[in-house]
């Protein structure tokens, strides 16, 4: 036998296992049932393809023996069972060792939580067991192997003498304690209800003899011991049962345990259809994003499976990219089983299941929306961003189907708000949705624009993420209502003789307006009085299709290092402050500090819009300067 030690990051976890105080040790069972479950699986897909495996669909079993005397339960299968070298990398390995690098931050506090986290898989048989030994024979191979640890430091691997393939995991139950009574598990009547518990849908016959007594024929009064093979398990998968006889426990725990989550899910779309497809379907939103959600490493998909078989474990096809956060399963009697990958792209029959899955989604979304907002906003807060993309995606193909599920932060009380409810409170005759845009909310608020609108009792969308306002450009138009940033040139609330006057008082100083344009150089394209800026020295609009947010997010897109754009900006300066005073006095008779005052409030209107200044040490230079004269 060979002597090995485990990873590192294996016998953490086996640490944490052995010395855990959590009180569900009983979900070992699960998880060794579930290996045994794949392993019958795969061997399974491959006697779909190759005759020369020569078993049929119930030759495949899973079997459970109880031994008292040795203290010992053993789960038994004949699937595909191991080689020497799969065993050695797959027992002595975690395979989902990133998913645990990421939950064990939080290992000390919440040890009950870690196990719950995670899919402990195999070690979990050493929270009940203090020795495991693994007997197994790979499909095909004339070789049989045993693994054997006290889940300690290491384990060891020698040949066996299994006869033939398949796996077998004996478990050796730890020495009962004060708190936990593992003789439990070698009682039948105990194991009967784990297995119906957590392992009743599993598609394979779990089988056990059962003791049971009977009275024996033309005696009387009197009774005989027996034993029989009895299977545990229904083997009908919870979607397929009826919602009746569902609780909600059973789809949280399903969800759980098929997709490896913590957090029982935010909704549950359980749904049997008929007509033009025909399939069952159990769809779950989950409460919050997976670490990696918003990374190419997301993988969207559904679980497909041809009449409770499983033919793929992430169909893509099944979901459309805006609703990718939801997980779950879609099962059809109307596809094949030896559907491949490619032919599955084209199926019509497939396409026909994608489209009614993401008509449920959606009302299931709409129906949270309307019934429960708390949750929406959870939900919106966690995947919003990813409706958002889908507004705008495709150049807008899909925003009349999402712009209703989208929430933006209003001014008012900093609530989130549907676009229906935003312009449901605007009067008939007021044709815009205004809004504005900035790293934080309370970079919004500092804007000199943002006080002078609110100064008009204007409700405001405030706009954080980068995107945000691309993708009310994508809308376009909702309820015949156009968004209007309110740091753009148009949007001008004046009365027209405040107009009139602004626009006299910009011509009698279109010369110094010049003069200053000039100082500042390239980066402006004009300067000019306006009378929007409430207590506000300076602001910096735009005119034309780009706004300053735009031209940040457009130029911070990879490939557009060469082919910068460029907002049009403006310089306003606000008529009614006293700089404004000042500047005509200077172009009366000081020009050369007209220029300078010119730089510095064109440096200040930048950084008050949240764009950074061309030349700070330029800027520095003329603040000390300022300073010291
Ligand atoms: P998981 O099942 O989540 O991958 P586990 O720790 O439970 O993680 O198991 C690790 C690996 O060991 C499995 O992925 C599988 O390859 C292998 N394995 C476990 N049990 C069996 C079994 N009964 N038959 C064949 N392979 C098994």
């Amino acid at each position: 036998m060979k002597k090995k030690k485990f990873k590192s990051e294996s016998k953490r976890l086996m640490d944490l296992m052995v010395n855990s105080i959590y009180t569900h040790k009983e979900i070992f069972l699960r998880e060794i049932i579930s290996n045994a479950s794949d392993a019958l699986d795969k061997l399974y897909f491959k006697s779909l393809t190759d005759s020369s495996v020569g078993l049929k669909a119930d030759d495949f079993k899973i079997r459970i023996v109880l031994d008292k005397e040795n203290r010992t339960i053993t789960v038994s299968d004949n699937g595909c069972g191991m080689t020497e070298e799969e065993l050695d990398n797959n027992l002595g390995t975690i395979a989902k060792s990133g998913s645990f690098d990421f939950k064990a931050e939080n290992e000390k506090t919440e040890d009950v939580d870690i196990i719950g986290q995670f899919g402990v898989g195999f070690y979990s048989a050493f929270m009940v067991s203090d020795k495991v030994t693994v007997n197994t024979r790979a499909y095909g191979s004339d070789k049989a192997f045993t693994w054997v640890s006290d889940g300690v430091e290491g384990y060891r691997i020698g040949e066996s003498d299994k006869p033939d393939f398949g796996t077998e995991v004996i478990m050796h139950l730890r020495e009962d304690t004060d708190d936990d009574k593992y003789s439990e598990y070698l009682d039948q009547y105990m194991i009967q209800s784990l297995v119906k518990k957590y392992s009743d849908y599993i598609r394979h016959p779990i089988v056990m003899d059962v003791e049971s007594s009977r009275p024996v024929e033309g005696k009387e009064g009197e009774y005989e011991d027996y034993v029989e093979e009895k299977t545990l398990n229904s083997m009908i998968p919870i979607w397929k049962k009826n919602k009746s006889e569902l609780t909600d426990d059973d789809y949280n725990s399903f969800y759980k345990e098929k997709f490896f989550d913590f957090e029982d899910p935010l909704a549950v779309i359980h749904s049997s259809v008929e007509g033009n497809a025909t399939y069952k379907s159990l769809l779950y939103i989950p409460a919050h994003a997976p670490f990696n959600y918003y990374t190419k490493d997301y993988e969207k998909g559904l679980q497909l499976y041809s009449k409770g078989v499983l033919i793929t474990d992430k169909c893509a096809e099944l979901l459309p990219d805006y609703f990718s956060f939801v997980k779950g399963l879609v099962d059809s009697e109307d596809l094949s089983l030896n559907i491949s990958r490619e032919m599955l792209q084209h199926d019509s029959q497939l396409k026909l299941i994608a489209k009614t899955v993401e008509k449920k989604i959606k009302s299931e979304l709409e129906k949270m929306l309307k019934n429960d907002r708390e949750k929406y906003e959870k939900f919106f807060k966690n995947f919003g961003t990813q409706l958002k993309f889908g507004c705008y995606e495709m150049y807008g193909l899909n925003k009349d189907k999402l712009k209703d599920l989208l929430l933006f932060t209003s001014s008012d009380e900093k609530k989130l708000v549907t676009l229906d409810e935003y312009t449901a409170k605007l009067a008939d005759d007021d044709k815009n949705i205004y809004y504005a845009c900035g790293e934080t909310l309370e970079k919004i608020e500092m804007l000199p624009q943002f006080d002078a609108a609110k100064s008009k009792n204007l409700e405001i969308l405030m706009f954080t993420e980068y995107f945000d306002e691309f993708v009310v450009k994508t809308i376009g138009e909702y309820n015949g209502r156009h968004f209007v940033n309110i740091c753009d040139e148009e949007f001008d609330l004046s009365t027209e003789d405040e107009k009139k006057e602004i626009e006299k008082l910009n011509s009698d100083y279109s010369g110094m307006f010049e003069e200053m344009a000039k100082a500042i150089g390239d980066s402006v394209n004009s300067v000019r009085f306006t009378n929007k800026l409430a207590g506000h020295p300076v602001s910096l609009a735009t005119e034309g299709q780009i706004s300053l947010d735009m031209e940040k997010t457009l130029n911070s897109m990879p490939g557009n290092e060469d082919n910068k754009v460029k907002a049009k900006l403006i310089l306003e300066i606000n008529c009614e402050h006293p700089v404004a005073d000042k500047l005509k006095s200077l172009y009366d008779n000081d020009k050369e500090t007209l220029a300078v005052y010119s730089k510095l409030l064109f440096s200040e209107a930048c950084l008050i819009a949240g764009k950074s200044v061309d030349d700070p040490v330029e800027h520095s230079k003329l603040v000390c300067d300022l300073m010291t004269k």
